[in-house]
């Protein structure tokens, strides 16, 4: 459902992405792991046309983007209304109540009316746990309680896949498994996501595949339970200690 294809991003004179392709199937979970700097976010937001790549191309769904072309205003919309974002630090908007901030993009972007719009981000709320909360604004709620915010947000506009930056990482550790509980359940349901993490845990709980990242390379694709391989988890262990 969604190709990258030797997607290449430079800022400045730094190469950050060198040609990176990942093919991700319907309701596949994706998570990558890199040390700091390897490139992940950039490849995330790459995906969705908050950075454009200067070479490669990617395809969801029937929306296809080649990037050796400059490409238009309206096929980076397009692709970008497939695609649901959770950020690292929720990028609620503060002045907004939770609902608000839910039917935002369903409002604006997609143009459904504010009363079915309110009805879908009710709905959204209560799937993440928040149904009590819809009317608070985004500074009265812990971190954790405002990216199932963000989340439902996603989920709202009814994207193809959801990509996760780090969406635990600014969360105090007390209040990262509610926010893993919700993103559980939504991979359990078949929801397409792409998540970048440093839960390993986590990742070798839901990931269908997980993604190794250094240099703005990918290094190795590898399922959960070849993980339990020894070579593997060596591997793997010594990639840990990257990172760490
Ligand atoms: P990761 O998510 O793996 O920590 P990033 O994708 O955030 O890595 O960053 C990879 C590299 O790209 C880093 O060296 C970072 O400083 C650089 N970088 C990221 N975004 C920008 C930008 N907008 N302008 C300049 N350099 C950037």
């Amino acid at each position: 459902m969604i190709r990258v294809n030797q997607i290449k991003k430079t800022f400045d004179d730094l190469q950050v992405l060198k040609g990176m392709s990942l093919d991700v199937q319907e309701g596949e979970v994706i998570v990558m792991i890199g040390p700091s700097g390897s490139g992940k976010t950039t490849f995330l937001r790459s995906i969705n046309a908050l950075e454009i790549p200067e070479d490669g191309a990617v395809t969801i769904g029937d929306i296809k983007i080649d990037y050796s072309q400059k490409p238009s205003e309206n096929l980076l919309r397009s692709l970008r209304s497939q695609i649901g974002m959770v950020f690292q630090n929720f990028n609620l908007f503060p002045h907004l109540t939770v609902l608000e901030n839910v039917m935002e993009g369903l409002v604006t972007v997609q143009r459904i009316s504010k009363h079915k719009a309110r009805e879908i981000a009710a709905d959204f709320l209560e799937k993440v746990g928040l149904k009590e909360k819809i009317n608070e604004f985004p500074s009265a709620l812990s971190g954790g309680q405002q990216q199932r915010v963000a989340i439902a947000r996603a989920l709202a506009t009814n994207p193809k896949v959801i990509l996760f930056d780090e969406p635990t990482s600014a969360l105090d550790v007390e209040l990262v498994s509610e926010v893993l509980k919700v993103m559980k359940k939504l991979a359990s349901e078949g929801m397409t996501m792409i998540i970048v993490t440093h839960e390993i845990n986590f990742a070798k709980e839901v990931a269908d595949k997980i993604v190794f990242i250094d240099n703005g390379h990918i290094l190795d694709i590898l399922k959960p339970d070849e993980l339990n391989n020894k070579s593997n988890s060596e591997r793997l262990q010594k990639f840990l200690n990257l990172i760490e």
